[in-house]
């Protein structure tokens, strides 16, 4: 999957590109990550990507022209990268507060594309005529403003790229997370047997698969009625949870 990023902070993206599942998924080239910076496309001799509002007002806010430019170009380079660079196959996403609200639903979604081109705005934001014009998406990390759009572009790009096929190292680990199935994930254990006087569950020890795969939903379903009261009122269950959620409360 090809990824290109509009940022003035390119440097930021080592964090995704350099380490852990990501770095490894860059590594093995099953995910190409560039970043695009829109100061190479201006035409002053400062290099400026920002101007006053119009109307007046504190901040400042990115100018049309050389993001446009940007994103001419990221196109042409997920084209050479074999993207289809229509909305539907390699959209050009702006990582916004006023967006829609990134969900693993959504992410799942995304892991379908081609490519994504993800804008980072700063200051006060974008010329809304860019954003008219190019920007096919807007989601949002939630209800809250953070300086610059680059830490939200990571969010995304961390969140798809371990959805995509033989990205994590079990296929399987990131299907038993939260929200894949609708419910909050189970707990975990590891060695040791006894940590500050807490055994781990005895269940686990066992080794009976079908007794351990019921302990995890019915921790799941605890968990997720305690927790996310929201999520459990729209889980349906399957033939086999329903089962297990009755043979639990008899
Ligand atoms: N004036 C804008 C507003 O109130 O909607 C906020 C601008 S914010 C200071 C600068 C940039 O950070 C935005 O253009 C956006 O790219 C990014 N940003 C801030 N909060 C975000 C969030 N919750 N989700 C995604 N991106 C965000």
């Amino acid at each position: 999957m090809y990824f290109a990023v509009i940022t003035i902070f390119p440097e930021m993206f080592a964090a995704i590109r350099d380490f852990g599942i990501t770095g490894r998924a860059v590594t093995q080239q099953q995910v190409m990550i560039e970043c695009i910076n829109p100061r190479d496309y201006t035409t002053d001799n400062y290099r400026r990507i920002d101007e006053r509002p119009y109307g007046g007002g504190p901040g400042m806010v990115m100018m049309a022209q050389p993001l446009s430019q940007a994103i001419d170009d990221a196109k042409e380079q997920a084209r050479l990268h074999g993207c289809r660079t229509d909305s539907k196959h390699c959209p050009v996403v702006y990582l916004s507060p006023q967006g829609r609200t990134l969900s693993e639903d959504s992410v799942l979604e995304m892991a379908d594309y081609d490519g994504m081109i993800l804008l980072c705005g700063r200051y006060e934001g974008i010329d809304e005529r860019l954003l008219t014009q190019y920007v096919d998406l807007e989601i949002s990390l939630g209800d809250y403003v953070l300086t610059g759009g680059e830490l939200p572009a990571m969010v995304l790009m961390d969140s798809v790229i371990r959805r995509l096929p033989n990205v994590m190292g079990d296929d399987k680990s990131a299907v038993q997370d939260s929200f894949v199935d609708g419910l909050l994930d189970c707990p975990h254990y590891t060695k040791p047997h006894e940590f500050a006087g807490m055994a781990v569950p005895e269940v686990l020890l066992s080794g009976h698969h079908a007794n351990i795969a019921k302990w995890r939903f019915c921790q799941q379903v605890e968990r997720t009625k305690a927790r996310r009261p929201d999520l459990w009122q729209a889980f349906s269950p399957t033939a086999e949870q329903a089962r297990w959620l009755k043979e639990q409360s008899r």
